[in-house]
């Protein structure tokens, strides 16, 4: 499905970002002015709301301008509308902006994304009523969003959630049961769930993930140990994953409630979500329209790889 470019996207764009990136999102944009309404907002609900209100008016196509944050109040606003989101990545970690191909450090481009028009649609799934559309956790790595600091992210990128783990690792792991919609139950310490492949920036967390199939990938860990947190970020971090089902299981289900010894922190998409003893994740029946490449498959990157460099090296 294709939508027409625009000659001018509303634009919703966080101007409380201070970062290096910010900044120059906030100059690409005023550089092309004349593509964008814009639209400065405080919060994530003034965001939302923002984006509502577009759809409301007939807009086609909503722009945000901002990292995972600024994306999921955004899609919040535009579930159940027929408006497309447009993805101009200024973020610390665009985690969901590199899970569809759009170019995250370059913003030209992404803007070409946005007005070749090809609209993807893509899972939503909720935590407590909460939509996400690329990760959520319960546990330690919840905990390790609330104790990370955006000056060590954007420092360290996905390396500062690693060394947060290691600082926090330290308290007993809670103990949760983790009841699948599927009719069975494990036991953990910590759960990640990916509606995509990538968690934290560029970590393939999710091997077999794929966000337009209906089902949430889940990763639970058996004991919040150093070794199986660490053991398994590392191998992520180094291209692959695979689950060893000792300290780490991999499963794929339509929905999922955890329950757990005590109040323990929940991120979704990122963000700090909040605490709770019982989370229940589901898959919303509305879909996201998102503007992002065509995909192509590997066999034709190879061909043209091969074309380009036919001596092979
Ligand atoms: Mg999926």
């Amino acid at each position: 499905m294709f939508v027409n470019a625009a000659s001018r996207y509303p634009l919703i764009l966080n101007p409380r970002a201070r970062s290096e990136r910010a900044q120059r999102a906030r100059r690409f944009v005023m550089e092309n002015a004349t593509r964008f309404a814009i639209y400065a907002t405080n919060t994530a609900e003034e965001s939302a709301e923002l984006a509502r209100r577009f759809s409301e008016e007939g807009e086609e196509v909503v722009v945000a301008a901002g990292g995972d944050g600024t994306l999921n109040a955004v899609v919040r606003g535009l579930i159940g509308t027929e408006t497309v989101l447009g993805i101009l990545p200024t973020g610390t970690m665009n985690v969901f902006a590199r899970e569809l191909n759009i170019p995250f450090g370059h913003l030209a481009g992404a803007l070409e994304v946005i007005d070749g028009g090809h609209v993807k649609e893509v899972d939503l799934f909720e935590a407590e009523g909460t939509p996400f559309v690329q990760m959520a956790g319960v546990g330690f790595d919840a905990q390790v969003i609330e104790e990370t600091t955006t000056e060590s992210k954007r420092l360290l990128g996905p390396l500062a959630y690693i060394l947060s783990a290691v600082r926090v690792l330290g308290s007993e792991p809670p103990r949760m049961k983790v009841h699948f919609d599927e009719g069975f139950t494990v036991e953990g310490a910590c759960v990640l769930l990916g509606n995509g492949a990538l968690y934290g920036g560029q970590l393939r967390l999710f091997g077999k993930a794929d966000n337009a199939d209906d089902l949430l990938d889940v990763l639970v860990y058996k004991k919040a140990g150093y070794t199986a947190a660490l053991g398994s970020l590392g191998t992520a971090a180094r291209g692959g994953f695979e689950a060893d089902g000792k300290a780490v299981e991999y499963y794929q289900t339509s929905g999922l409630t955890v329950e757990s010894d005590r109040k323990v922190p929940v991120e979704v998409d990122g963000e700090l979500w909040g605490r709770a003893e019982r989370v229940e994740f589901k898959a919303m029946t509305e879909k996201l329209r998102v503007l992002a490449p065509a995909e192509r498959g590997k066999n034709w990157w190879e061909q043209v790889l091969a074309n380009l460099n036919p001596g092979g090296n």
